[in-house]
């Protein structure tokens, strides 16, 4: 059984690919009630640590995953706990005390905005950081909707969602290494499962270290609509932030069993830019131009049957790429022919826990129940679907 669980989820577009951290999860015990603890542990550093938060999962040997006050997640191995205790409800900090602890944690000079759901922390202009919010905005409500509309239960996320934009790539790389490797140099965003942030970099490439600087959101937004690489810049910003929209209205659970292919599906039916739009990014399910045109060149067959088992074509730099757009095309298959059946495949993972596995022969059995139907089979329905939304783009 693969032990590992992977917790980047980033938008492959350039064939990048990412060494992700791999860590043995504990075993299970059972599920107990979000209870708040305070918990004083040695880290992996050697120094002693007081963390305060949700209890999500306690294991059999001790160990705990807690969700603190900025919503970062902890695993906290059993063996280097010295005392937990559990604490009375504790109410949750403010979108302006979030703000202020989330860039405490950050490089000087990081300032915040909040809008109604999201907190900005950024280093670069006020525009751009603005610019951002309105395209996260649209999309928030963009995304509720559909979901909803489509019969799916989605909540509100209890706090604001955090992004972070650095002003430029280079500070960026130097704070994304510690967390993504050396894919930091070829990635242009990411959202963390554990931390629940995005983080990116202004695109624009205005390297204004100075967040005071008055430029506008507008005149932001025509410097990255102007940008030759407007197209992927744009969608991934819309990539990452729908993975962080599915993990936060409920679609997904952090750290739990979802299939890559379903979050990366969703991600990249989404991802679609629009740069007739001022904000760049309109509506959801159009067709993905740049995904369509790799799976008609590319077709591999057999490759849904082996990603609705196992995330491991996803994970091979080889097909990473490719398994991408065939995500992208089942999930706009699915979504626009099996709509029903979709969400109850959702609704199946989305009740399941932190830390919990799926053997490839439980996600079998999940994709058949939801559609009634071999992968296989579906295959060539999806077949048939790409190529009549293929021939209709064309004429
Ligand atoms: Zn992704």
């Amino acid at each position: 059984m693969d032990t590992r669980y992977l917790y980047i989820c980033f938008a492959l577009f350039l064939g990048t690919t990412l060494e992700l951290p791999a860590q043995a999860a504990p075993p299970l015990a059972k599920q107990k009630p979000a209870k708040i603890i305070e918990v004083s542990h040695q880290t992996p550093q050697g120094n002693h640590e007081i963390l305060r938060g949700k209890l999500l999962v306690e294991a059999i040997d001790g160990s705990v995953l807690l969700e603190d006050d900025q919503q970062i997640l902890h695993i906290i191995p059993g063996e280097s706990i010295a005392e937990q205790t559990v604490l009375s409800e504790v109410d949750p900090l403010t979108p302006k005390q979030l703000g202020q602890k989330t860039v405490a944690s950050l490089p000087d000079g990081f300032s915040f905005i909040t809008t109604r759901h999201y907190l900005i922390c950024y280093n670069t202009s006020v525009g751009y950081a603005r610019w951002s919010a309105a395209l996260l905005e649209r999309l928030f409500t963009g995304f509720h909707a559909f979901w909803s509309q489509a019969g799916l239960e989605v909540r509100q996320p209890e706090q604001p969602l955090v992004v972070i934009i650095f002003s430029n790539r280079n500070d960026y790389k130097r704070a994304a290494e510690k967390e993504v490797g050396d894919a930091s140099h070829s990635i242009v965003g990411y959202y963390n499962q554990l931390t629940n942030r995005i983080t990116t970099y202004d695109i624009t490439g205005s390297d204004s270290n100075d967040p005071t600087t008055r430029q506008s959101s507008s005149s932001a937004g025509n410097l990255i609509l102007r940008n030759p690489q407007a197209s992927s810049l744009i969608a991934t910003l819309v990539h990452e932030a729908t993975h962080q929209l599915a993990f936060n209205a409920g679609l997904h659970v952090r750290l739990s069993p979802t299939p890559v292919w379903l979050s990366e599906g969703i991600a990249t039916y989404f991802e679609t830019p629009d740069l007739t739009n001022s904000r760049g990014w309109q509506s959801i399910g159009a067709i993905n131009e740049a995904r369509l045109e790799l799976i008609l060149k590319q077709f591999t067959p057999g490759l849904i049957s082996r990603f609705i088992v196992e995330d491991e074509p996803f994970h091979n730099p080889d097909e990473a790429l490719i398994a991408y757009a065939h995500a992208w095309a089942l999930v706009s298959f699915l979504e626009t022919m099996r709509r029903e059946d979709f969400c109850a495949y959702i609704a199946h993972f989305n009740k399941k826990g932190p830390l919990e596995l799926d053997t490839p022969a439980e996600r079998l059995s999940a994709f058949k129940n939801a559609f009634q139907s071999e992968p296989d089979d579906l295959e060539q329905e999806m077949l048939q679907y790409i190529h009549a939304i293929a021939r209709r783009t064309r004429q």
